[in-house]
């Protein structure tokens, strides 16, 4: 098993981690007071304790997110942490990859740190674990036989598809006494955090992949650790793989092809800007809304005909057919879908016409080049414009 942070899922949010990065670029996480950092993110960084600072509690979740790491007596940013900061620098996707193909067991961001240790990538690894059984036709990956695949096998995580598959094959679980230690209920808590890629749902310990088979085996062949000589020093190393993010993922075409994204221009996904980052942004968001296993679970949550934004009842109108509705997702553009314990949150969810649902993402294209915005600058921004768009123009 690896080393992680336990019980901390909230604070490796994608949009919080984003708002913890722009507070480390003006201020020293290691030497920072609580209330300003609950100022920054609105996150609790419990306990409420003048003797504590965050640093003491959440140092782990600093430097495994690879947003800082310690120079001396301080914390210093890395040039993860300045993208993260951007407005649409890095998308959740080319986050989370970067994430997957950079942490090792060993951890560079933890104590104990030995460079000339022999290096594993358990996140690569249980990504392409999930992404060699979708290419094979079966989606859904249970968090505890990745483990002890993990655990049994020994692999890096860099191995080829034919390795994966006889891995596979030989059908490895974890033991349910051994589900309780910590070190398992960290490796469990690492893989519901990349579980926020577009294209991944959690529903309690399963994880679904929503990708057709050629795009899952597309992109398992395209992951790799990022390599070179590891550095002697902990922080050192994380700045030396921050730096190498954008060569990374310059490599990694993140488009997935037949599944999802062939039509953004139809949805209205297109007008707003030129911007690159903007164009990757909306290609996330859309794999989201496409995503099968979390628009069925929505839709078994939330049972209803009726258009958020309209009103209309779609089992009215068209009778002869359950629903005709879009899932739409209201987080920022660049966002993945949150994860809990319990799964993927379907809270940032609404169900909407396909016809509103067009207009809904008119209205963003228009509010962000009207506000010289490549995205929203946070979850709340775009709850905001997509509530000032329906009390303007929706149902009464
Ligand atoms: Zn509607
Ligand atoms: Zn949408």
């Amino acid at each position: 098993m690896w080393n992680w942070d336990q019980g901390r899922l909230d604070y490796f949010q994608f949009d919080n981690l984003k708002k913890i990065a722009r507070y480390a670029l003006a201020h020293d996480l290691r030497l920072t007071d609580r209330a300003a950092l609950v100022a920054a993110t609105g996150l609790p960084f419990l306990p409420d304790d003048g003797s504590y600072p965050p640093w003491r509690n959440y140092s782990r979740v600093f430097r495994l997110s690879m947003i800082c790491a310690e120079r001396g007596t301080v914390s210093a940013p890395t040039p993860l942490a300045t993208l993260l900061a951007s407005d649409g620098g890095i998308t959740t996707d080319e986050y989370f990859h970067f994430l997957a193909e950079a942490t090792t067991d060993p951890s560079p961001a933890l104590t104990g740190w030995d460079h000339s240790a022999p290096l594993r990538y358990p996140l690569l690894f249980s990504l392409k674990f999930m992404l060699a059984r979708a290419a094979i036709g079966v989606p859904t990956s249970d968090i505890s036989e990745i483990i002890a695949a993990y655990n049994v096998s020994g692999f890096t995580g860099d191995e080829d598809q034919t390795d994966f598959i006889t891995l596979i094959n030989a059908g490895h679980d974890t033991p349910a006494g051994d589900r309780k230690s910590a070190g398992y209920r960290q490796s469990a808590e690492s893989i519901q955090v990349i579980a926020q890629i577009s294209y991944l749902s959690l529903d309690r310990r399963r994880v679904t992949v929503s990708l057709s088979n050629e795009d899952a085996l597309n992109l398992f062949e395209q992951l790799s650790p990022i390599t070179g000589q590891p550095l002697p020093g902990g922080a050192d190393e994380v700045f030396r793989l921050t730096a190498l993010f954008q060569s990374a993922t310059s490599a990694l075409e993140l488009d997935y092809a037949t599944t999802a994204v062939s039509d953004i221009e139809d949805s209205g996904f297109s007008a707003a800007t030129t911007f690159a980052e903007g164009a990757k942004s909306r290609k996330t968001h859309l794999v989201i809304e496409r995503n099968g296993k979390i628009r069925e679970a929505f839709f078994k949550a939330n049972p209803s005909a009726v258009c958020d934004f309209c009103g209309t009842d779609t089992s009215a109108s068209y009778p002869w057919t359950s629903r005709i509705l879009d899932v739409h997702h209201l987080l920022p553009l660049c966002s993945g879908a949150r994860t809990s314990k319990q799964g993927t949150l379907l809270d940032d969810l609404v169900a909407v016409c396909p016809t509103c649902h067009r207009g809904v993402h008119r209205y963003y294209d228009g509010w962000l080049k009207g506000s010289g915005q490549k995205d929203f600058l946070d979850a709340d921004q775009a709850k905001l414009v997509y509530n000032e768009a329906k009390q303007k123009y929706g149902a009464a």
